[in-house]
């Protein structure tokens, strides 16, 4: 695609950005046959070659409308369009681009400013989002069904084996996690611990920034990921071997932090090294396969079960981890149903479910049917943001897979 920067944006990084990525676009349109909202709603521009062009329009210096944000807003950066592509275009750099620039020129209403604010302040901020849910908990109740369905019930959490061995891995705590689903780190600890890997949280790391980030307030997200770098690289430094990312969500993000402060004097190096370090959960139990088998039993397989296995959009396309989740159910026993378009996204996506909420729901329908489709016991997931959203429509129990690891190698010990 032949690209005419304008003046005000072409000497800047995000415009040679920008403009090396709408150059390797041939508009050959593939992309759109994966498009969630374009399959949903058919219209070229909410799919990832129209919003492409509107983009390019923008950093032409053509005038931007709130109509060219609406289209930039229904996008669900799912990515599904860059596994897709045949040219490497890397839509989700460029759709952040757009919308960084896109929010300085186009105002919002008070509403939607309002309503992004308290995304912002509330999601990321640990003891606040506890204490909301604690509050919901409480009057489920009370509240309509649309909305108590989404607050999911305390669980066993189970123990945080003590740190013991001379293998030391990081964990990200996340902001929502550990209020909706402290299990899975803590899950993810025992399995480490069994395969002689201890997992240890950095106190002051929190969010990895990702829902600020996405809400266009990058400079915002900055901060959280400068403080998770300060916060992590104490354990770094001190040999930590990972960066264990259970929320394929988050690990997308931390992925980027290299990226991200490549221009930052101080973090950069830091920044590029803690990309380096980040695993998705698979990754490093992929790595541990032979090691895990030992700790199965044929008793701890029981009597198989079929399981519908969710990827994420932030794993398969985000993180480009493929096929690494299902052969370790297998391992466990897990017969695996057939899941129809698993390319496309459940309508979680950050917070794409409640500020779109109509298509949000739409797709979280056809997902539901589709992991559904192959009458499967439970459905296995490995992130929380679709966990939740699938949990609250869905009629079979959804857990993170690596919980499942955990019960089966529970089992074996016990025998
Ligand atoms: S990121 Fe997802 S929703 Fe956005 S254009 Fe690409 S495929 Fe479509
Ligand atoms: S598939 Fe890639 S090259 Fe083709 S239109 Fe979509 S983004 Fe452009």
């Amino acid at each position: 695609m032949q690209t005419r920067l304008a003046d005000w944006i072409q000497d800047t990084p995000q415009g040679r950005e920008a403009d090396a990525i709408l150059r390797k676009c041939v508009h050959c349109g593939f992309c759109l046959a994966t498009c969630p909202t374009y399959v949903l709603l058919g219209d070229e521009l909410d799919s990832p070659r129209g919003r492409i062009y509107l983009m390019k329009q923008m950093l032409e210096g053509a005038p931007v409308t709130v109509r060219t944000q609406l289209h930039l807003d229904r996008c669900l950066t799912c990515r599904a369009c860059e596994t897709t592509c045949p040219s490497g275009v890397e839509y989700g750099r460029l759709v952040d681009i757009g919308r960084d620039l896109i929010e300085q020129k186009v105002e919002r209403s008070a509403v939607d400013r309002a309503q992004r604010w308290m995304l912002r302040k509330v999601l990321p901020s640990r003891a606040l989002f506890a204490a909301l849910l604690g509050l919901g908990r409480l009057f489920k109740p009370l509240l309509p069904s649309s909305l108590a369905r989404k607050i999911p019930a305390r669980g066993d959490v189970g123990a945080w084996p003590e740190a013991r061995h001379a293998r030391r891995m990081l964990v990200l705590t996340g902001c929502v996690q550990p209020s909706l689903a402290p299990s899975i780190n803590a899950a993810t600890a025992r399995v480490l611990d069994r395969l002689g890997i201890s997992l240890i949280e950095a106190p002051r790391a929190g969010c990895c920034g990702a829902v600020t980030f996405h809400l266009n307030a990058q400079d915002e997200a900055l901060g959280y990921m400068k403080a998770n770098i300060d916060a992590w690289w104490p354990h770094v430094e001190a040999g930590a071997e990972a960066i264990v990312i259970t929320a394929s969500g988050c690990g997308t993000m931390v992925a980027e932090y290299g990226h991200l402060l490549r221009d930052d004097p101080e973090y950069a190096h830091k920044a590029e090294r803690v990309s380096r370090l980040a695993k998705d959960v698979s990754e490093v139990i992929a790595a541990e396969r032979a090691s895990l088998a030992k700790l199965l039993s044929p008793a701890s397989r029981g009597v198989p079960r079929k399981v519908a296995f969710h990827a994420p959009c932030s794993l398969q396309h985000g993180l480009k981890i493929e096929g690494v989740v299902e052969p370790i159910l297998r391992d466990l026993g897990f017969d695996l149903t057939m899941v129809p378009d698993a390319h496309l996204c459940c309508g979680s996506a950050g917070t794409y479910s409640i500020l779109q909420s109509e298509l949000s729901g739409r797709l979280l329908e056809n997902k539901v049917n589709a992991l559904e489709s192959g009458a499967p016991d439970l459905i296995a997931t490995a992130n929380i943001g679709c966990l939740a959203h699938i949990g609250a429509a869905a009629s079979r129990p959804i857990r993170h897979w690596i919980e499942l690891v955990d019960e089966a190698t529970t089992a074996a010990r016990r025998g």
